[in-house]
C-alpha cells in the first residue's frame, strides 16, 4: 500500500549504523545532516497520493493501490504511464535527486518482469525470491539504495575481483538461515533514507570469481552492515538561501559488510557466475534509462530556466549571452527527442516485458554527462559576479540595509532587489554551492564515465547502414572515368 511520508519516516527509526562526520548518527530525520532531505523523500511519499491519478495504480492481484514505477511493463502504453509518474517525482526535486524511489522501483520491476533470465543454471529458487521482493517493494511501498560497483584499491587490477580479492564483497559461508557475506562496495546513494540495501550485479566477473557473484537485498539495520557516508553538503537555514541545499542532499555512502548474514529468501543470486553476468546485458539499460532520461531532462529544463531568468534580470539574454541560452536549451530538447524516441521505438524484450528501445539511451548516456558540466559553466559564465553579490535573508530584513540593497542591488528593467537575489541564488545553489558540485560528479560517473558508455555505444551499434553507405564508394571500378 502507497505510504504517506509521515508513514515513511517512522520507517527510518531504527538501528541502522549511518556515520557522517566524526559520529554514529541516531536518528536520521532529526539530524542536521540529513533533515531537510528526509523531509523531501517524505514530500514524494506525500505527492503520490497528491497525485494519484499519474502516480499510484491498483495492484494486480490485491487490488491496494501502489506506485506506478513499481509496474512491469507490458505495452507501449504502460511505458507511457510510467513516463508520466516518473516525470511527476523528478520535477518535485527538479532532477537535482537522482536516486529517489522510484529509481530502483523501476528497477526491480524490471528484472522481477524478466525473471526468466534470472531463473538460468539453477538460480530458480533466486529467481523466485526475486519476484516475491518485487511484490514485497511495491505492497510496502519499500525506498532502496543500492550499490553494484566493486571498490578501487589498486585501479590497475581492472573493475572486477581476481579470486582470493579480500575487499569486493563476497560470499564467505552458508548458515541456517542463509549466506554470510563480506567485503565492501560502493557507492550507496540515498542510504539513509531507505529501508532496505538492494545488491545486484555489476560490471561482468571472470571465471573462477563466483564468490563474488551475488544479488540480495537486506534491512539497512542489519547487523554488520555500516554506511560511511561522505561530508554533508545539506545547507542549514532557510530555503530563500539556500533553495536547493536546504532540500535535495541525497547523500552517498560507501559500504562495508562486516560479515553480514542474509536471509535465503532474500538472496537472488548465490554465487552463481552465469546469472550474475547475464542480467545487466539486455533490457536493464533502456529499462532504467527511462527513468534517468526523464529526470535528466527535467533538471535540463530547469536548468536553461534559470539561466534564463538570471540572464533577463541583469539584461544579458541577446547577443553571446542567447546563443549560450540556446546551447543549453538544445541538450533538453534533445533529451526529450531522445526519450521520447526511445518510448516510441518500445518493444517486447522477452517474457511479455516492454521495454524502450535502447538505440537513443545508447546516444544519450555518453553524453548527458558532457552536457552537464557545460551547462553549469554556461551558468557561471552567463552569472559572472553576480552569482556572489545576492544577499541573504537577513540582510533584505535589515531595515538599514534593505532600502540600500533595493537602490544598488536591483535588476535591469522592473526586476526588484528581492526577485534579483532570489534568482542568483537560486543559480549559484546550483551550480557552485558544495550540492551542486557533487551533482556535476554524479551527472559525470552515476551510470559510468562518457569515455566507457563511448565505448559501449561503438560496442553495440548496427554497421550495417552506414556499410551500405559507403560500399558503394569502395566497390567503383578502377581507372579514369570510371
Ligand atoms: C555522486 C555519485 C553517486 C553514485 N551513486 C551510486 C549508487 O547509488 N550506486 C552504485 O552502485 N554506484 C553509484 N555510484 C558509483 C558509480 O556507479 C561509479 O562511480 C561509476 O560506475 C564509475 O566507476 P568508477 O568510479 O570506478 O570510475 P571509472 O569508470 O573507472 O572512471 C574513472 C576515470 O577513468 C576513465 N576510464 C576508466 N575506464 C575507462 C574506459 N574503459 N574507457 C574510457 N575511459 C575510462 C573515465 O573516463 C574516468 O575519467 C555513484 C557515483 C557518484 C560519483
Amino acid at each position: 500500500m502507497a505510504r504517506t511520508g509521515k508513514e515513511f519516516l517512522q520507517g527510518l527509526k531504527d538501528d541502522r549504523e549511518i556515520w557522517v562526520g566524526s559520529e554514529r548518527v541516531r536518528d536520521v530525520a532529526a539530524h542536521p545532516a540529513f533533515a531537510g532531505a528526509a523531509r523531501s523523500v517524505a514530500a514524494l511519499f506525500d505527492l503520490q497520493h497528491e497525485a494519484a491519478d499519474v502516480c499510484l495504480m491498483p495492484d494486480p492481484e490485491t487490488g491496494e493501490l501502489i506506485n506506478v514505477s513499481h509496474i512491469i511493463p507490458r505495452s507501449r502504453e504502460d511505458l507511457v504511464r510510467r513516463h508520466a509518474c516518473l516525470e511527476r517525482i523528478a520535477e518535485y526535486s527538479v532532477g537535482i535527486m537522482g536516486r529517489t524511489p522510484d529509481y530502483l522501483n523501476a528497477t526491480v520491476a524490471g528484472f522481477a518482469g524478466r525473471a526468466d533470465e534470472w531463473s538460468i543454471n539453477g538460480n530458480e529458487r533466486g529467481a523466485a525470491n526475486l519476484v516475491a521482493f518485487h511484490k514485497e517493494v511495491a505492497r510496502r511501498d519499500l525506498s532502496l539504495t543500492h550499490t553494484i560497483v566493486q571498490p578501487t584499491i589498486d585501479k590497475t587490477r581492472g573493475d572486477v575481483p581476481a579470486a582470493g580479492d579480500e575487499v569486493a564483497l563476497h560470499k564467505v559461508e552458508d548458515t541456517a538461515r542463509g549466506i554470510v557475506v563480506r567485503g565492501a562496495r560502493i557507492l550507496a546513494t540515498l542510504a539513509p533514507f531507505s529501508d532496505e540495501l538492494f545488491v545486484y550485479p555489476g560490471a561482468p566477473l571472470a571465471a573462477g570469481t563466483d564468490a563474488y557473484a551475488l544479488a540480495f537485498s537486506i534491512p539497512m539495520a542489519t547487523p554488520g552492515l555500516k554506511f560511511l557516508c561522505r561530508d554533508s553538503y545539506s545547507s542549514a537555514g532557510n530555503a530563500f538561501d539556500h533553495p536547493l541545499s536546504s532540500r535535495f542532499d541525497e547523500q552517498d555512502a560507501f559500504v562495508i559488510f562486516d560479515d553480514v548474514e542474509v536471509p535465503r529468501e532474500r538472496v537472488f543470486i548465490d554465487a552463481n557466475l552465469p546469472v550474475y553476468n547475464t542480467v545487466m546485458t539486455t533490457g536493464w539499460q533502456p529499462n532504467i534509462m527511462q527513468q534517468t532520461s526523464i529526470r535528466a531532462q527535467i533538471k535540463l529544463e530547469f536548468a536553461w530556466g534559470v539561466a534564463t531568468r538570471m540572464a533577463e534580470a541583469i539584461n544579458a539574454a541577446s547577443g553571446a549571452g542567447a546563443e549560450m541560452l540556446g546551447e543549453i536549451w538544445s541538450y533538453a530538447e534533445m533529451t526529450r527527442a531522445g526519450v521520447h524516441s526511445a518510448e516510441q521505438g518500445a518493444y517486447e524484450w522477452g517474457n511479455g516485458v516492454w521495454f524502450p528501445d535502447g538505440r537513443p539511451f545508447r546516444a544519450l548516456r555518453p553524453l548527458l554527462p558532457l552536457w552537464f558540466p557545460r551547462v553549469n559553466e554556461i551558468i557561471r559564465l552567463l552569472g559572472s559576479h553576480n552569482l556572489l553579490a545576492a544577499p541573504t535573508s537577513a540582510q533584505l530584513a535589515d531595515p538599514s540595509l534593505r532600502p540600500l540593497i533595493d537602490r544598488f542591488l536591483r535588476g535591469a528593467k522592473d526586476v526588484t532587489a528581492e526577485q534579483r537575489a532570489r534568482i542568483f541564488r537560486l543559480a549559484w545553489d546550483f551550480v557552485g554551492s558544495a550540492l551542486a558540485s557533487r551533482g556535476e560528479q554524479y551527472e559525470r560517473f552515476y551510470l559510468a564515465s562518457s569515455g566507457r558508455a563511448f565505448i559501449r555505444a561503438q560496442t553495440f551499434a548496427s554497421p550495417d547502414r552506414a556499410r551500405r553507405l559507403i560500399d558503394r564508394f569502395l566497390s567503383e571500378e578502377l581507372g579514369p572515368g570510371a
